[in-house]
């Protein structure tokens, strides 16, 4: 069998997803997104979902700038709730990093990112309980939270099917086809070829395995993150995000009352 696309991506999680709903957007629908398992089964479905703009990259600053825009607006463009919660964001971090900090926050505001220093007191108000003894410093971003990761998938992926775009689930990519110095396409495991004008790779961890085959050696290094899931044993309130550059840990609330 064989068919054809203007595009074809493959892998469908966050960035797959959002390519698609993203194209849609730009009149793009003769999309065919292959997802070997299930929308969102990857490491998008096990993402802590935090929400920030707090990058030392600029780029990728400016980037998680323009995505708030589409987190704080989602039930306008999709229509339904994908799990944002705008609970504010903080970073703190030791006495050796004060310097580090105040030029990474400046460099952020530089692309269009809100955010700002407090104070110990002005955490302390927003984390009444956290012993903020260690930290020397702290950045605060009023519209970062955290969101659903999993959620968020399955609403670009719903809606960019609503536009035309096909989402196969199931369907795992065994090959890319190549013609000379181009990508044309891709072979799925039932033996169906999809003739492509662009080709997009969005297998997250698993791109640097796929791509060795083809001489390709893409710099993505994996590695294990543990979470952990605890009852605070009171209601902890509504408290912001808290990445912890400290211990290098993070902390945020959960739906349910717990702490992650
Ligand atoms: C524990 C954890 C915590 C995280 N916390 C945060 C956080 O707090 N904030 C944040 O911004 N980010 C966080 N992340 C990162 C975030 O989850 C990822 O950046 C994001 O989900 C990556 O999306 P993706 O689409 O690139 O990859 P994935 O979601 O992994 O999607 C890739 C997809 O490709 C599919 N696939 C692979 N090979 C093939 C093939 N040959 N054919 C067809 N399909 C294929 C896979 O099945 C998978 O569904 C976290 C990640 C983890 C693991």
């Amino acid at each position: 069998m064989s068919e054809t696309a203007d595009v074809v991506i493959v892998g469908g999680g966050l960035e797959g997803t959002a390519a698609a709903w993203a194209l849609s957007r730009r009149g793009v629908t003769d999309v065919v997104v292959c997802e070997r398992n299930t929308i969102a089964s990857g490491m998008t479905g096990k993402s802590s979902g935090i929400v920030r703009c707090h990058y030392g990259v600029s780029s990728l600053a400016a980037m998680a700038a323009y995505g708030l825009e589409v987190f704080e607006q989602a039930e306008y463009i999709f229509g339904t709730d994908i799990g944002f919660r705008q609970t504010g964001y903080v970073v703190g971090v030791g006495e050796q990093n004060v310097d580090a900090l105040r030029k990474s926050l400046a460099a952020q505001r530089a692309v269009g990112v809100d955010t700002e220093e407090i104070d110990k007191a002005e955490v302390a108000e927003l984390w009444p309980f956290a012993d903020l003894d260690p930290f020397a410093a702290f950045g605060w971003e009023a519209r970062g939270g955290y969101g659903d990761a999993y959620m968020t998938a399955q609403a670009f992926s719903a809606s960019a099917r609503a536009a035309g775009a096909r989402i196969r689930q199931g369907t795992e990519v065994t090959d890319l086809l190549v013609d000379g110095e181009r990508v044309t396409g891709v072979r799925t495991t039932d033996g169906t070829e999809i003739a492509a004008g662009t080709t997009v790779l969005a297998t997250g961890v698993w791109t640097r395995p796929f791509l060795t085959r083809y001489g390709l050696d893409i710099p993505i290094k994996v590695i294990r993150e543990q979470i952990v899931m605890i009852d605070p044993g009171l209601d902890v309130g509504k408290v912001p995000v808290f990445s912890d550059l400290v211990s290098l840990q993070y902390v945020r609330p959960e739906v349910g009352g717990e702490i992650l």
